[in-house]
């Protein structure tokens, strides 16, 4: 039977846990949103926003989940027949990709082993290639959710600039914004797309895009059909605090109280929580034996880990087991992953006594399956955080 004492653990790679103060700014009547109180909250969040993605150009913001958000980067931007280079990295660029083929595009798709971030060595050799430039957009996922792997984004820009070449550069963070540095304006990139139920602690809901100049440009030639998704219409409603159809103006509630969390954190201490959460976790991975599914150590994630368990184990039934007698939901293996492997959420509102928490229910799972693993996971975890307490 469920134990169902206590809070649920969740540990999913999102939606993340939401913060007590999020749950009750959304817990207000819904307001006109064509009235003067919503349009004094958009013009302060519309502001607000732009902090967490490094950004000074416009954050549009729908009503919609990532995958609309990621919808819309390519439909405002791009053009029928036209060649966008994707890298895959996992299972959301494979899914991108999807929407991109669907969309009418033309993907060059450069396959990854799902443990490796992207080559930007790669990158730029393709752009170097492309001596007619139709590579119009060059699209990339800076946290794999479903491997735990980061790209280094910085270093994409770099080969985009060292071909000189005119693509536009498009880059999901709908699992790393507020959990990994990001920086849009810095890194040079058109059109950063966010989600809210992941580092930004809101329940789902919001799909995000935030734009460059270059990119608004772009969008006066792209002919891809679009309506609901249009920048255009947003940005012409944003201008006077509305919206061109009804927002999900409660998560805007939730939004604004988010953002107070983060600025009085400071998004500088926000990271290195993650960071910090992130490395004991991994403690506790080696700990007890299991291999983390990403490989190289300056491409792992502060928003999850992925744990791999031996061939022949399914994770699925540790996870099922850990579920029934826990009560804690974590990852699922996803695409080819499926089975394989197992991911721990560590991002949003989380800390050290939920991540030993977290472990504890992953030890005891581990410990009543038939997986060979060492026990004394939890307990390198609790080492490594006192040891790195200040
Ligand atoms: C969760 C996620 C998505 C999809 O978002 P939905 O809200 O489920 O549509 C896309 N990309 C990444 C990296 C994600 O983590």
């Amino acid at each position: 039977m469920t134990n169902k004492h206590g809070r649920q653990f969740l540990q999913i790679p999102g939606p993340s846990n939401v913060p007590d103060r999020v749950l009750r700014a959304i817990d207000q009547p819904t307001i006109d949103h064509r009235g003067p109180d919503f349009q004094a909250l958009a013009f302060k969040l519309l502001e607000r926003v732009k902090k967490v993605f490094k950004c000074s150009g416009p954050v549009i913001i729908y009503p919609s989940s990532g995958s609309g958000a990621w919808e819309a980067a390519l439909v405002n931007t791009l053009s029928p027949g036209d060649t966008v280079l994707m890298v895959e990295t996992g299972e959301f660029a494979l899914l991108w990709r999807n929407i991109a083929v669907k969309m009418g595009l033309k993907v060059d798709f450069i396959p990854g082993d799902w443990r490796q971030g992207v080559d930007a060595q790669v990158i730029q050799e393709k752009l170097a290639a492309d001596k007619n430039q139709s590579i119009k957009a060059v699209a990339v996922v800076q946290n794999e959710t479903s491997t735990g792997v980061v790209s280094d984004i910085a270093a994409v820009r770099q080969a985009i600039d060292a071909e000189n070449h005119p693509a536009l550069f498009l880059v999901d963070v709908i699992s790393s914004l507020g959990s990994n540095d990001f920086r849009h304006d810095e890194w040079g990139v058109d059109v950063t797309i966010g989600g809210s139920q992941k580092g930004l602690m809101l329940p789902p809901g919001l799909g995000f895009n935030a734009i460059s100049e270059k990119a608004i440009k772009a969008s006066s030639d792209a002919t891809l059909s679009r309506s609901y998704w249009d920048w255009n219409a947003v940005i012409e409603s944003n201008r006077n605090g509305f919206y061109p159809y009804t927002p999900a103006t409660n998560l805007l509630f939730g939004l604004d109280e988010a953002l107070n969390m983060l600025f009085e954190e400071g998004l500088e201490n926000v990271f290195s929580r993650h960071a910090r959460l992130a490395e004991a976790t991994r403690c506790a991975v080696g700990a007890w034996g299991l291999e983390n599914l990403a490989l190289n150590s300056n491409e792992f994630s502060n928003s999850l880990t992925a744990v791999l368990l031996p061939e022949g184990h399914d994770a699925d039934g540790l996870r099922q087991l850990i579920l029934e007698n826990f009560d804690m939901p974590l990852g699922t293996g996803l695409g080819k992953m499926k089975g394989k492997i197992f991911r721990i959420g560590h991002l949003g509102w989380f800390n050290e006594l939920m991540l030993a928490g977290t472990l504890s229910g992953v030890e005891m799972g581990l410990a009543l399956s038939d997986i060979p693993f060492n026990s004394g996971g939890v307990q390198a975890a609790l080492n490594y955080l006192v040891e790195k307490t200040e």
